[in-house]
């Protein structure tokens, strides 16, 4: 780190005693509790309240808050995602230090002209970058930005990651070698000398990405069109292919037409900057997908998050925020990425509603999955007319990449000229229009491939129970989650399941909080019961090897959500 850099960092302010100033953070569990700052940096707040904690561990060392925001005369500044650093008691005041994940502390905006400057000693209490981790986006994000060479924070980054990569933690380069479907091989290899391993972290939920037909579709398409579209879909990228992928879709979803984009996370980006204007707003489940909160934090309007799946929460942001606002638009999903819950659609279109919101549902991990005939949440809810626009990708029904907006006629308008993801982009290629089209054709005539994605499901579901861990016994969707908790045993287990041949992807921080480490499994129609009998073996075998047994605490979150 150059001189100049480490000057930068230690800057240090204090707050005036009076100042107007308020600091709210939202935890995950969706608890709002205000504080004032004592102490502030460019990556990091040292704050103090005299109320109550949550009770629930959502703020304890190590947790992600998601939602932060600080008020100043008046003014709100939203600061994004934030680490709990320390946490600590001072007679009747609770002090919490955060650092940032996303954003940095408007030391220098809002907040200047209420805080001192004061240099460091390195004793302070308050000294949390100096004793925080040495993983923090943050520190990649702000560290070196005063460096005349923008490369010079990449050079230190690098470093950082060959060190990660070199630790149990790192799961996210596995190469694979020809092969296909649930069994892959791997360029690694396992402690025999093998590499295949059994695939239990694939979003191709049902298999078609290795079907025959939908291989041949696509090769067909080649030859017929060549490799790539060409161009935009305003240009010359367009297709019949195209065309008839997205009449498929706007059948399916009931919905006068559908606009493809090259992938969902575009269709996301794309629709939701492309429709709300400064004058708009537009709120979303707190735990909603990146590409949501970068289309939310692309647009031009205001940007608010709602807790989890909380009708009574979206109400009460609703009730504040909507009536300064022209048009509204409320935003989940129909099955959440990381946790495989599914959004609670019927209590949260009532309250869109009552407010005059425009409602979307990203049914990324439902479409294919969920509902009676694996048509998504809103299927299953029976809410498809009720919602405005349906988004889905072919990542997972089909297996294959691109994403798509069900709208109405004028909806669908508007986002095939001004969304600039679908416009300033190429699209996906005929063959892969071709081999999405003929998954969804299988998918909709062959209804067995549902149940055996629905029975596998089932099937892991009791026995991830079996071993201890709270799945809810009304879990219905592919993704199932194992939460571990501690980095280390995850390590240790990851290992363990790769030497006997199973391959799960292990998510660490910041995707998640660090207390809720865990392995994301997720399950295909094409798996055999003894493929998933021998995943949870392994699982068990891990378990042993790291000296784990699931949380006793989490065993309550069953009942629950059952
Ligand atoms: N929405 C959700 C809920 C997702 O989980 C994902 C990716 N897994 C996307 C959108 C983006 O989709 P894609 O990977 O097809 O771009």
């Amino acid at each position: 780190m150059s001189d100049l850099t480490s000057k930068t960092r230690q800057r240090r302010f204090t707050m005036l005693t009076e100042a107007p100033v308020q600091f709210t953070i939202e935890t995950l569990t969706g608890v709002r509790v205000r504080f004032k700052i004592r102490n502030a940096s460019l990556s990091g707040v040292a704050l103090e309240t005299a109320d109550a904690l949550p009770a629930d561990e959502s703020l304890a060392v190590g947790c992600i808050v998601p939602a932060t925001k600080v008020t100043c005369d008046g003014h709100e500044h939203t600061l994004g995602r934030m680490i709990v650093r320390s946490v600590a008691q001072k007679g009747d005041l609770t002090q919490v230090s955060l650092s940032t994940v996303d954003a940095r502390i408007p030391v220098d905006g809002i907040l200047g002209r209420h805080l001192v400057e004061t240099i460091g000693d390195g004793n302070s209490p308050y000294d949390f970058e100096l004793s925080s981790e040495k993983f923090s986006l943050a520190d990649f994000r702000e560290g070196n930005e005063q460096d005349v060479d923008l490369f010079a924070k990449t050079k230190k980054f690098s470093v950082f990651l060959r060190e990660w990569e070199k630790s149990d933690r790192f799961g996210y380069k596995n190469v694979r070698t020809p092969s296909m479907g649930s069994r892959v091989k791997l360029a690694a290899s396992r402690k025999n000398g093998r590499h295949d391993f059994l695939l239990m972290g694939s979003n191709d939920y049902l298999g078609l990405a290795s079907d025959p037909e939908v291989i041949k579709a696509a090769k067909d398409a080649m030859d017929d069109y060549g490799f790539g579209s060409t161009g935009s879909p305003v240009t010359s990228g367009l297709s019949l292919v195209h065309e008839e992928l997205s009449e498929m879709l706007a059948h399916l979803f009931r919905k006068d037409k559908v606009i493809l984009f090259n992938s969902g996370y575009a269709a996301n980006l794309g629709a939701i900057s492309g429709l709300i204007q400064a004058q708009d707003l537009v709120v979303a489940d707190m735990i909603a997908h990146a590409s949501i909160q970068d289309g939310m934090a692309l647009c031009q309007g205001t940007a608010r998050f709602f807790k989890h799946n909380n009708a009574e929460h979206l109400d009460a942001l609703l009730q504040e925020n909507r009536k300064d606002h022209c048009g509204a638009l409320m935003i989940t999903e129909g099955v959440f990425s990381m946790d495989g819950d599914v959004g609670a659609l019927p209590q949260l279109l009532k309250v869109a509603e009552k407010h005059k919101c425009r409602t979307m549902v990203d049914e990324a991990h439902s479409f294919g999955v969920i509902g009676p005939r694996g048509f998504g949440a809103c299927e299953k809810f029976e809410v498809t007319d009720q919602v405005d626009m349906i988004m889905g990708t072919f990542s997972k029904v089909c297996g294959g990449i691109g994403g798509f907006i069900a709208a109405d006629q004028d909806v669908a308008d508007w986002l095939y000229i001004l969304a600039r993801a679908h416009v300033f982009s190429v699209s996906i290629p005929p063959s892969t229009a071709a081999a999405a089209l003929k998954a969804l054709q299988i998918f909709t005539r062959d209804k067995s491939l549902l149940e055996r994605l629905q029975a596998n499901i089932k099937h892991f579901a009791a026995g991830l129970r079996e071993l201890g861990f709270p799945i809810s016994l009304s879990h219905e969707s592919a993704v199932l989650p194992a939460v571990i908790g501690d980095q280390t045993k995850l390590g240790i287990m990851n290992r363990a399941m790769l030497d006997l041949g199973v391959f799960v992807v292990p998510i660490v921080y910041p995707a998640v909080s660090r207390n809720k480490v865990r392995f994301r499994f997720t399950v295909m129609a094409t798996q055999t019961i003894s493929d998933l009998d021998y995943a949870l073996n392994a699982l068990e075998q891990a378990m042993k090897k790291a000296d784990f047994s699931p949380h006793a605490a989490l065993a309550p979150a069953v009942k629950a959500s059952a």
